[in-house]
C-alpha cells in the first residue's frame, strides 16, 4: 500500500517500488525483533514511571533558579530508574548530547588526569572537547592529557594493547557504543560489559563512561547494567522520541553526575537549580514514545542495509545483525552517490522537501558535511536524516524516522534519487 501510493502521488519510479517491496517482505522476522524489543522498552518505561508516582502535578513549571522543582526531580528519578542509575541529570539547559558528553569530562577530570578511550577516534565534536583537534577551551587547554587505543583492523577491541594503556590507571575512559561517523561496529552492550570487565580489572578505579547517543532503546539493556559509571545521550536523538525540543541527559553514580551538574551550573549549585521552563510534559512524553520511536527507526535502518547490500555496496550492520544504535552505514563510494541519497532522503522530508542539501563546513567537525534532514526540531537525528562527511570512501549515516512508515519511505526515495541520476541500476 505504501508503495502504491508513493508511485502514484510521490514520482516514485514503479521499478523502485517493485524491487523494495519484494526486499521488504523478507524482512520480517527483523521487524518482529524491533516490536518485541520495543515492548520490552515500553513496559520499562512505564514501570520507571509508576514507580515514581509520577503525577499531573509534576509538570507544573518553573522559572529563575528553579528550585525544589518537584517534576524535574521526578523525571530525573525516572530516568535513573530506566538507565539502572544511582542518579540523572535530565536537563533542556544541556544543548545536546556533546554539551552532556562535555559536561561529564570537564566535570571528573581535574589538570594532570588521563582520559583513555579504548575503541579509537571519537565522535567528531569531542575530538574539539577533548583537544585532539586544537580548540580553545579543550580538556587538552586544561592540561588534560588524552590516549587513544585503535580497534583491531577487524573492527574489535585490542585487549593486549587496552591492557597495557591502563597500566598508567587513568582517570577516565570513554568508550563510544555507536559508531558515529566512522565504519567501524557499534558496541553491543554485552561487548560493553566484556570491555568493561577488562578495565576493571587492569584498573579498578577509572571511571568508565559510555557515549549512549543513538543507543538507548534499540537492546534491552544499557551501558550502566553492563558496569559503566556514568552515560550521557543528547534529547534530539533516542530518548526525546522524536518530540523532545532540545536537551540532554548524564546518569550512572550519584556523585559523578553531581560533579557534571556542578559543571553545567557552578560549584557549589550543581543539581539544585536549573528551571524547567514549561519543558517537564514534553520531557516525560519524550522517554515514554522513545521505545516506540526507535523501533520505527530500525525498521527503515533494516531495510536500506537489506535493499543497498543487494544493490552491491557494503553496509554497516546487515540486515539481520544484533542492533545497538539506530544508524545505518552504506558505503557508497563516489561524492556523486552521496549527495543523491542525501537529495533523495531531504526529497521525503515533511519540512524543507524541496530543498537541496550540499555539503558545508559545520561546527565541531573537520571535514564538511552534507547533512540531509527536513525536521521539525532542527538538527534532530532521530527524525528521517542522513549525514555524510564529504571525505573517502564517502559513506552515508542513516538514521531516524518517527513512523516506520517515514523511515522506509526515506529509504525509497533515496533509493530513486540514484536510480534516476544513472548511478544505481536495479
Ligand atoms: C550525535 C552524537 C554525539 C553528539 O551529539 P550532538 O547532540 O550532536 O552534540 C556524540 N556521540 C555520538 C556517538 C553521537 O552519535
Amino acid at each position: 500500500m505504501l508503495y502504491d501510493y508513493l508511485t502514484s502521488h510521490l514520482n516514485i519510479s514503479q521499478e523502485v517500488a517493485i524491487f523494495m517491496e519484494r526486499i521488504e517482505n523478507s524482512l520480517a522476522a527483523e521487524f518482529k525483533k524491533a516490536d518485541q524489543i520495543a515492548e520490552y522498552n515500553q513496559a520499562k518505561v512505564l514501570a520507571a514511571m509508576q514507580a515514581c508516582r509520577l503525577s499531573d502535578t509534576h509538570f507544573n513549571d518553573s522559572t529563575g533558579y528553579g528550585y525544589n522543582d518537584e517534576g524535574r526531580e521526578a523525571l530525573e528519578e525516572i530516568f535513573a530508574k530506566i538507565f539502572k542509575a544511582e542518579a540523572a541529570l535530565v536537563r533542556p539547559q544541556l544543548i545536546s548530547g556533546t554539551h552532556a558528553l562535555a559536561a561529564a569530562l570537564f566535570g571528573n577530570l581535574r589538570p594532570g588526569d588521563t582520559l583513555l578511550s579504548p575503541v579509537g577516534s571519537p565522535y567528531d565534536t569531542l575530538e574539539s572537547v577533548i583537544g585532539i583537534r586544537p580548540t580553545s577551551g579543550s580538556l587538552k587547554e586544561y592540561g588534560v592529557n588524552y590516549a587513544q587505543v585503535e580497534l583491531t583492523a577487524d573492527g574489535n577491541f585490542d585487549l593486549p594493547a587496552i591492557k597495557a594503556a591502563l597500566q598508567t590507571q587513568p582517570k577516565m575512559v570513554t568508550i563510544q557504543r555507536s559508531k558515529g561517523y566512522s565504519w567501524r561496529r557499534s558496541f553491543t552492550v554485552a561487548e560493553i560489559k566484556s570491555l568493561i570487565q577488562c578495565i576493571r580489572t587492569e584498573s579498578p578505579r577509572t571511571i568508565i563512561m559510555v557515549d549512549n547517543c543513538y543507543g538507548e532503546f534499540v537492546e534491552t539493556s544499557e551501558p550502566i547494567e553492563a558496569g559503566a559509571d556514568i552515560i550521557a545521550g543528547s534529547f534530539i536523538k533516542n530518548p526525546g522520541g522524536g518530540i523532545v525540543p532540545g536537551g540532554g541527559y548524564v546518569a550512572g553514580r550519584a556523585e559523578l553526575v553531581e560533579r557534571a551538574a556542578e559543571r553545567l551550573t557552578a560549584p557549589g549549585l550543581g543539581s539544585a537549580v536549573g528551571p524547567s521552563l514549561g519543558m517537564t510534559r514534553t520531557l516525560t512524553q519524550g522517554i515514554f514514545l522513545a521505545p516506540q520511536t526507535v523501533s520505527s527507526c530500525i525498521k527503515g535502518a533494516v531495510l536500506a542495509a537489506e535493499t543497498f547490500n543487494r544493490l552491491g555496496f557494503d553496509v554497516l550492520p546487515s540486515a539481520t545483525a544484533t542492533r545497538t544504535d539506530i544508524v545505518q552505514a552504506v558505503k557508497l563510494g563516489q561524492p556523486q552517490h552521496v549527495l543523491a541519497f542525501c537529495h533523495g532522503i531531504q526529497k521525503a522530508a515533511p519540512v524543507d522537501s524541496y530543498v537541496k542539501p550540499e555539503a558545508a563546513p559545520m561546527p565541531g567537525y573537520g571535514d564538511g558535511v552534507v547533512m540531509a534532514g527536513g525536521t521539525f526540531i532542527q538538527g534532530s537525528s532521530i527524525e528521517l536524516s542522513a549525514d555524510a562527511p564529504m571525505r573517502p570512501p564517502y559513506i552515508v549515516y542513516f538514521q531516524g524516522g518517527l513512523t516506520a512508515a517515514h523511515s522506509k519511505a526515506g529509504v525509497v526515495f533515496a533509493l530513486d534519487e540514484l536510480v534516476k541520476a544513472g548511478l544505481v541500476s536495479l
